[in-house]
């Protein structure tokens, strides 16, 4: 019989498996108890809809069988088994996100340093070769004539044959290995250690994972027993179920421990990082129904790409119907995970005919509720834990708040942070409203690149000036979910650059008005100079003390324009109508007005320069580089 190899990337994983020296290598128990319930909630499912099946739920069962003579444990279960093909692919290649995950991680951590990170996360069937020099699974797939046998010894590769097996379901028989002077192996053959582990990591696992366990017992007093009788005791065998069976989620609230909450999250969902909340729901209103939700502490690697798929366990009744329901979670909020379980949910239902289910839609709206709150708690009463969430999912809840037409907006309005010129921590929106001056009308902001840049705009001085405090948006989708938005609070939002961010008093107008009249020949000017480069050119309203900025007019912000610019599609096709803003009571445009009189050519390499310097503040590209030093060093001489 000719040795099939794994796959590379298995063989990897599986040669840390049979060299670990890692302290909780009791674990294998858990992967392989968890392997053989998603089969027996598999082929529960189908008997749901498929009368061939011939088992009732409560048939279903994982058994546990230790033989310390042949020094071999036994996990079999009457669930869904494998082919042939399956017992290759699903064994011979890392079927799963998380042994995919986890090998990603060693590789980070280099193999044997930090090895403590497989405890935290399933690392499913190879695990078994940390405490078995041969493992052999012997599998009947459901519908399937024959059973198959696969063996392997680790490091060779398998074998499979076909093989004798009764019923439908799996066997994965352990050979454990001989104990050695560090490493007391033979401790998973005691039936003890096997029930501990079980109550430990798997008690709430819904099948019923039974063990044939020897118990001893007082023997019946004889009649005649003398006065000095001392009571005798015999040990006889019983079927035992290990586990309580109750699903974490069924459990009160106050029963379950915030380490149990996070053991379960890390083991369900494959993450190494405890979740950042914990949300439980036993719901009796319309509908009963039971949730855990958690909110995980990062995005997910692919979170951000179209292979990530949101959605939540869901349960019947304790029995699985679907692995990821999208409908139970709103798309704003799809990196919540978790499950919900009701039985008013019909047990057979299709794709298509959950989508109709009024139950649904109820408890969809009860996630979202329940998932806000508890965003918004964090954000209250934990700053800390509000900030590394934003940090993985801000942009998720910044789309949100814009896709759709602003559908969602005031569901997440309020979880929403800025950074802002009032200080170094990040805002809400409430808490920049709170702090508004009280002849304020509007909610400031100003788009740029970075930070550093933003709080340099010279645009801003006047507002600024006015003891304002202006929201920086230095995201690219920030401005969007500003027009979105509207209004906050009833409060407007407003370009702190704009030419009428600030409200003008009639002699300020009049002043103003005065202002661009006299001034007409300069910008006309420097308008005619830098032609079609920019739309206008206009005394600034809005400068204080620097000489000149660039501002936008009409519906296409300068920021807007980068951002079309970078995206490959708009190939630069969207353009901001710049507008040249001038600062007439500056010492520069003084010198510029004199060169108009008097200079004409001087006067052109002004109005160039202050193009230039305008792009340079706003972080946009100067056009002709090597213009821009000629010039400067032309005036310099
Ligand atoms: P995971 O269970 O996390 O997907 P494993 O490496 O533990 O990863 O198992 C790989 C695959 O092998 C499983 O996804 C499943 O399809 C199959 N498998 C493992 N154990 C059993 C079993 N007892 N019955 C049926 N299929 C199984």
């Amino acid at each position: 019989m000719a040795k099939k190899q794994f796959k590379a990337e298995s063989k990897r994983l599986l040669d840390l498996m049979i060299n670990s020296i890692y302290t909780h290598k009791e674990i294998f128990l858990r992967e392989l108890i968890s392997n053989a319930s998603d089969a027996v909630d598999k082929l529960a499912y189908k008997a749901l809809t498929d009368d061939k099946v011939g088992l009732n739920r409560s048939e279903f069962r994982i058994l546990l069988t230790a033989d310390k003579e042949n020094r071999t444990l036994t996990v079999s279960d009457n669930g869904i088994g494998m082919t042939k093909e399956e017992l290759e692919q699903n064994l011979g290649t890392i079927a799963r996100s998380g042994s995919f995950q986890f090998k990603q991680e060693m590789d980070k951590a280099e193999a044997g340093k930090d090895v403590d990170i497989i405890g935290q996360f399933g690392v499913g069937f190879y695990s078994a070769f940390m405490v078995a020099d041969t493992v052999t699974v012997r599998s009947r797939a459901y519908g399937a004539e024959e059973a198959w046998e696969w063996k392997s010894d680790g490091a060779d590769g398998y074998t499979v044959e076909p093989c004798d097996k009764a019923g439908v379901g799996s066997e994965v028989i352990l050979h454990i290995k001989a104990d050695t002077e560090e490493e007391d192996y033979g401790q998973y053959l005691e039936q003890y250690r096997i029930e501990g582990l079980v109550k430990k990591y798997s008690d709430y696992v819904h099948t019923p994972i039974r063990m044939e366990v020897t118990k001893s017992r007082q023997k019946e007093k004889p009649a005649d027993a003398p006065e000095d009788y001392k009571p005798e005791y015999e040990s006889y065998t019983e079927m035992e179920t290990l586990n309580s069976m109750v699903p974490l989620w069924q459990r009160p609230k106050s029963e379950v421990t915030r380490e149990e909450y996070n053991q379960f999250y890390k083991e369900k969902f494959g993450d190494w990082e405890d979740p950042l909340a914990v949300i439980h729901i036993a719901a009796e209103g319309q509908i009963e129904y039971k949730a855990l939700l958690f909110i995980p502490a990062h995005a997910p690697f692919d979170y951000y790409s179209k292979d990530y798929e949101k959605g939540l366990q869901l349960y019947s009744s304790g029995v699985l119907i679907m692995d990821k329901c999208a409908d139970v979670v709103p798309d704003h909020f799809s990196f919540v995970k978790g499950i919900v379980d009701s039985p008013d949910l019909p047990l057979n239902i299709s794709r298509e005919t959950l989508q109709h289910t009024r139950a649904l839609h109820i408890m969809e709206s009860s996630v979202e509720k329940k998932v806000k709150a508890e965003l918004l708690k964090l954000q209250k009463e934990d700053k800390e834990k509000y900030l590394t969430f934003w940090k993985g999912f801000s942009r998720q809840l910044k789309y949100g708040t814009v896709n759709q037409y602003g559908a969602h907006k005031d569901v997440l309005q309020d979880l929403l942070l800025f950074p802002s010129s009032a200080g170094d921590e990040l805002t809400t929106l409430a808490q920049y409203k709170e702090r508004m001056k009280e002849d304020q009308a509007s909610i400031f902001y100003l788009c740029a690149e970075s930070l550093d840049m933003a709080r340099k705009l010279p645009q801003a001085e006047r507002v600024l000036d006015k003891g304002y405090e202006i929201l920086y948006f230095i995201d690219e989708v920030d401005e969007f979910v500003a027009q979105t938005l509207v209004k906050y609070g009833e409060k407007p939002f407003k370009d702190a650059g704009a030419a009428d961010a600030l409200p003008e008093s009639d002699e300020e107008k009049e002043a103003n008005e005065k202002k661009a009249e006299a001034n007409k020949p300069v910008l006309d000017f420097v308008k005619e100079v830098l032609g079609d480069k920019v739309s206008a050119v206009r005394i600034s309203k809005v400068l204080k003390s620097a000489p000149v900025c660039m501002t936008a007019e009409g519906g296409v912000s300068l920021e807007m324009e980068k951002y079309f610019s970078r995206m490959e599609a708009g190939g630069g096709a969207i353009k901001a109508e710049r507008v040249l803003e001038l600062n007439a009571d500056s010492a520069v445009y003084g010198a510029l007005a004199q060169a108009v009189a008097q200079e004409p050519e001087k006067a052109k390499k002004y109005a160039e320069l202050l193009y230039d310097q305008a792009l340079i503040i706003a972080g946009l590209p100067v056009e002709d580089t090597a213009r821009y030093t000629e010039l400067v060093c032309s005036l310099m001489n």
